[in-house]
């Protein structure tokens, strides 16, 4: 019988690459929450709205449309934004830098939320993210919490970047996951928290492959 699982933790703590091969382990669909709000910043960003303004955040919210499409060649799912294949500029530090901040919008997350859970109501689904265990879908038969430590996220960040020809600091890196912590687990709608029955995974140690391996035996259990 099919069922939800839940993946929150901080940033680059390996979530998003433990999620979708445990999706493609069980043939679930890999839902990347993450990526709705980096959409939605990218917009922002591209036609200057103004955060401080709940009027322009709502009217803004209202032209955007986002949605997963599966590209056959690389094999995987890309974000699109109206339309448009944003993939690649939703990753990209200018979007990172500012995501925590539109994430910590009550409108957008109203917004986004609804979007998830609209997706999230067919069992089969892994989603990762900050609230999905406590806030998108609590009825989750399984939730997980990520953790590992800075320097090794920062490090691994580093590396993912660097894979898509982005060459950034480490320390910019450590103070954008510092930055994204602190906003993400102190604002007022949706802060990441773990809930009490989420299974921790401290990801400092151990690889991807046994991340995948301890999520899928709970999940078997
Ligand atoms: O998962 P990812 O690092 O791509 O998420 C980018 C940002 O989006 C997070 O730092 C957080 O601010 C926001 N986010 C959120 N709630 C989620 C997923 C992401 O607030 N469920």
């Amino acid at each position: 019988k099919k069922i939800n699982i839940a993946i929150d933790g901080y940033s680059a703590c390996g979530k998003s690459s433990t999620a979708k091969m445990i999706a493609n382990r069980l043939q679930y669909k890999y839902i990347d929450s993450g990526a709705m709000y980096r959409a939605v910043t990218l917009y922002f960003i591209d036609n200057y709205v103004d955060l401080t303004n709940e009027k322009k955040v709502d009217k803004a919210l209202k032209n955007i449309q986002i949605d997963f499409r599966f590209n056959s060649k690389k094999e995987k799912s890309e974000t699109y934004l109206n339309g448009l294949n944003v993939e690649e500029d939703i990753r990209t530090m200018r979007v990172t830098n500012m995501v925590s901040e539109v994430s910590a919008l009550p409108e957008v997350r109203k917004v986004l939320v609804d979007l998830q859970q609209k997706l999230g109501k067919k069992k089969g689904v892994v989603m990762d993210g900050r609230d999905i265990g406590s806030i998108v879908l609590p009825d989750a038969e399984l939730k997980v919490f990520m953790t590992a430590d800075m320097k090794v996220r920062a490090l691994r960040r580093q590396q993912e970047l660097l894979e898509k020809d982005q060459l950034v600091d480490l320390n910019d890196i450590i103070d954008n996951l510092a930055k994204r912590d602190r906003i993400d687990t102190t604002r007022k709608v949706g802060p990441l928290t773990k809930v009490d029955e989420a299974v921790e995974i401290d990801t400092t140690h151990m690889t991807l492959e046994e991340q995948v391996e301890e999520i899928l035996n709970e999940a078997t259990s």
